[in-house]
């Protein structure tokens, strides 16, 4: 893939050749999970909260289909899109891999990838964070 660079700093983890992670946030005070990482716990409004990666695996809970391109974005469509539910309770909106619904199923496995998106005007390909199924 030549350079990569994340499509936002602070999402995720990767390090060549190391796992990716996504960074995330786990509040001192009431101890809920929260992605993207936040200053203030979105739950209690704590200013307690502390970065963690959180787990590389969790289950399908819904998903779509993106067939048309948002705005501004540059990548290939259709893409998968959709929600992961996280070991730590946590619901992570999220690219999918896999972009025919009809071959996802509820609560089924998925693992943490990284995937390129499109290349930048220095020809850098851009990454984002995706489930696949595992
Ligand atoms: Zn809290």
């Amino acid at each position: 893939m030549g350079e990569t660079v994340p499509v936002r700093e602070g999402l995720f983890t990767n390090a060549p050749g190391g796992e990716v992670r996504l960074v995330g946030g786990r509040c001192t005070s009431c101890g809920e999970h929260h992605f993207p990482r936040l200053p203030t716990c979105p739950s209690c409004s704590s200013g307690a909260c502390e970065e963690i990666l959180l787990s590389d695996r969790g289950s399908l809970w819904v998903w779509t289909a993106v067939t048309a391109p948002p705005p501004g974005y540059r990548g290939e469509v259709p893409f998968g899109f959709g929600v992961v539910e996280l070991p730590e309770g946590l619901r992570v909106i999220t690219r999918l891999t896999e972009a025919v619904p009809s071959r996802l199923v509820f609560g089924q496995p998925m693992r943490l990838d990284v995937v390129p998106l499109h290349v930048d005007d220095d020809g850098r390909t851009v990454v984002t964070y995706a489930f696949t199924p595992s």
